[in-house]
């Protein structure tokens, strides 16, 4: 019960706080997970080369808000943060109702919900609104204020290491820049730093590392940055989006075959609860670059709904909020973490760890691939006009 109650608390204090992938919101975050673990903080500065990446401009915020010809705030930042489409740029103009439209976000199926949408590398400005305050907006001029700061800083991560009897590590990856939504991604957040606050207790055989990290960008600095140590890590997990009501959905690494995927299916089957396991594919979250063909890592994600609007219609909406989350489930989602790693504790060193190799398949003679000659991490596919921008 203590721990349910410190996860939600700490959940509670983290949810008002407007993230992003740079910026105080992040540094705010670590700062009060600090109080729970002795994490340490990294800054990386704008403008740094991480492989196909480069850390981008630091973004801040204060206030934005739509006022209308009466002089009423009708879309205000200060309401809730998912208002302002994230990584918005400076502003402060008078605009037809028609240009304005070219920057407003909604989601018409869903008209009570504020979607969560961000433009970190295309430069732009918007606010996100509910589909029925849009309809009610009238044709008029409108006065739309940014006060927000793009410019020359530093990509924020938190590291908390707990070192074992060996070399050989478990990795926990979650991160830290979503505004205010708790399943994505404060669920990741709370049980990553609660499992890490009881487990430095322990006296382990494997290490373990947890990471805060801007999701994308974040890994990709911290894998750029620490690839010496990618050989250590044996075993990873994902944590994200396992603080709601759903069953639990097990995504296997890119072998399928790693030990970290049967100890979590084993773990699952054991405790008699119904769960779906599914196949590892190229999107989702920080596993696309800890598994990319260049390091090849074992990481697997638990989660319970799966981030996907078609099949969650929370995620990343103004509906993922406190009221999503339910103490049971982030108690229990915390309780399978923690028999993963104990059953993980309790055959070091019996297995293998490293599993088949996908890329070293065999193949007939007529079978033919292409080599990726660039392995480590995605590339940046905006900067070769790959990314669709709206
Ligand atoms: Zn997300």
């Amino acid at each position: 019960d203590e721990i349910k109650d410190e996860m939600y608390s700490l959940m509670e204090n983290l949810f008002p706080i407007c993230r992003s992938i740079t910026g105080n919101g992040v540094r705010e975050t670590l700062k009060i997970l600090q109080n729970s673990i002795p994490l340490s903080k990294f800054e990386v500065p704008t403008g740094t080369k991480v492989f196909d990446w480069t850390i981008p401009k630091e973004w801040n915020i204060r206030d934005a808000y739509v006022m209308d010809s009466s002089g009423k705030k009708i879309i205000n930042f200060k309401d809730s943060n998912l208002h302002i489409l994230n990584y918005s740029i400076p502003k402060d103009i008078e605009i037809t109702f028609n240009e304005l439209k070219k920057h407003l976000f909604s989601i018409p199926d869903q008209p009570n919900e504020i979607p969560y949408v961000t433009s970190y590398y295309n430069e732009n400005w918007g606010f996100c609104l509910e589909h029925k305050k849009l309809l009610n907006m009238k044709d008029e001029m409108y006065r739309v204020v940014i006060d927000s700061t793009l410019e020359n800083g530093s990509l924020t991560y938190g590291e908390f290491f707990i070192e074992g009897e060996s070399k050989d590590e478990i990795l926990i990856s979650t991160y830290v820049c979503h505004p205010s939504m708790c399943n994505d991604n404060l669920s990741g957040i709370v049980v990553a730093t609660a499992l890490a606050k009881y487990l430095k207790k322990f006296k382990l055989k494997y290490s373990l590392r947890f990471l805060f990290i801007p999701e994308t960008i974040g890994a990709i600095t911290w894998i750029c940055k620490n690839e010496k140590k990618m050989k250590n890590i044996k075993h990873g997990l994902v944590l994200t989006c396992i603080g709601d009501r759903g069953k639990f959905v097990y995504k296997k690494t890119r072998m399928g075959n790693a030990e970290i995927d049967n100890t979590v299916i084993k773990i699952l089957e054991k405790s008699n609860t119904s769960f779906d396991i599914i196949d590892f594919y190229p999107w989702g979250s920080d596993e696309r670059q800890f598994s990319s063909p260049g390091f090849n890592l074992p990481i697997g994600s638990l989660m319970r709904s799966i981030p996907n609007r078609e099949i969650t219609k929370e995620y990343h909406t103004s509906g993922d909020n406190l009221d999503f989350m339910s103490k049971e489930s982030l108690q229990d989602s915390f309780e399978k973490y923690f028999l993963i790693i104990g059953e993980l504790e309790k055959n070091f060193g019996k297995h293998d760890t490293m599993p088949n190799n996908p890329n070293k398949k065999s193949t007939n003679n007529h079978t033919h691939y292409y080599l990726n000659t660039n392995p480590k991490c995605e590339p940046q596919l905006g900067k070769y006009q790959l990314y669709e921008h709206f």
